[in-house]
């Protein structure tokens, strides 16, 4: 059965196969990043959908910066995996390749990847939280752990926030705009993603409507498991390892 699906995915990959690949959380996992849902989520007993909120932030921006020093942190220590590194070589390979990441944490560029479309953002990256009129629209801020929390904007003294897009804010209208176009596709593949947060999660739709051929690869069934051409259970670094073995490439591990 399994052997089937892989067959039915590997023939549509061919030298001028347009391919865009949607990551999320999931991938990450096997490199020792916590998803958001499920127990690993919590951090001191909150959940991710009281902290990544703007609203979160208006009202406590030192438990908020508290919890990104923590998921920072524990970022730093973590490195791609096969999963990553086959999504970096398969960008490489194939021209059409396009990749986009819900993900925040930065290990699809440590992996190789490059023009990855990064939906929500960037953990690596802040900006002023009162956007004031000297300091760039977004900067990058990696010191692990902040020697000062909250950070302040080095321009005017102010709260900087989180690089990230947080529940309820919308999408950069140019990243959205890269993520659409990517959408004219063969193959798309949503991988590792719980396919609950919007408008993410709509994507894999738009492109099966425009024509793609839509897989998930999941460990657990979705809501997308049953809208897309083809639902593949398993890890990441699982699945994307036999594809990449059966497309006749040594890469992953
Ligand atoms: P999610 O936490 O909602 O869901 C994770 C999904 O991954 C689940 O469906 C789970 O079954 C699946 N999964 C777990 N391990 C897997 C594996 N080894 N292989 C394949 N699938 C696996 O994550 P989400 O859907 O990305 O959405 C939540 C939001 O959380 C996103 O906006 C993202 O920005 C943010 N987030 C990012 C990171 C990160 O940067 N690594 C981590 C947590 C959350
Ligand atoms: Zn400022």
């Amino acid at each position: 059965m399994r052997e089937d699906s892989i067959d039915a995915i590997v023939r549509r990959i061919g030298p001028s196969a347009r391919i865009t690949v949607l990551t999320g959380a999931g991938v990450s996992a096997a490199s020792g990043v916590p998803t958001f849902r499920g127990k690993d989520g919590l951090w001191k007993s909150y959940t991710a959908e009281r902290l990544a909120t703007p609203e979160a932030f208006a009202s406590d921006p030192r438990l908020v910066w508290e919890w990104y020093d923590w998921r920072r942190t524990l970022i730093s220590r973590c490195r791609p995996n096969g999963a990553h590194r086959i999504l970096a070589l398969w960008g490489r390979r194939y021209e059409g390749f396009r990749l986009i990441t819900q993900n925040v944490d930065g290990l699809d560029e440590k992996a190789g990847s490059d023009s990855v479309i990064r939906f929500h953002g960037s953990i690596w990256e802040v900006s002023c939280r009162d956007g004031c009129a000297k300091s760039p629209k977004r900067w990058v801020l990696d010191e692990v752990p902040l020697g000062h929390i909250p950070p302040s904007c080095p321009w005017c003294g102010g709260l900087v926030r989180p690089g990230v897009v947080w529940f309820g804010e919308g999408i950069d209208p140019e990243v959205l705009h890269r993520a659409e176009a990517a959408l004219e596709c063969d193959l798309f593949l949503t991988v590792g993603t719980s396919a609950l947060v919007y408008p993410a999660a709509g994507l894999v739709d738009a492109a099966r409507g425009r024509g793609a051929f839509t897989v998930e690869i999941n460990r657990e069934a979705t809501p997308a498991s049953g809208r897309v051409d083809l639902a593949v259970q398993g890890g990441a670094e699982e699945v994307l390892g036999l594809l990449e073995r059966r497309l006749g490439g040594c890469a992953g591990g």
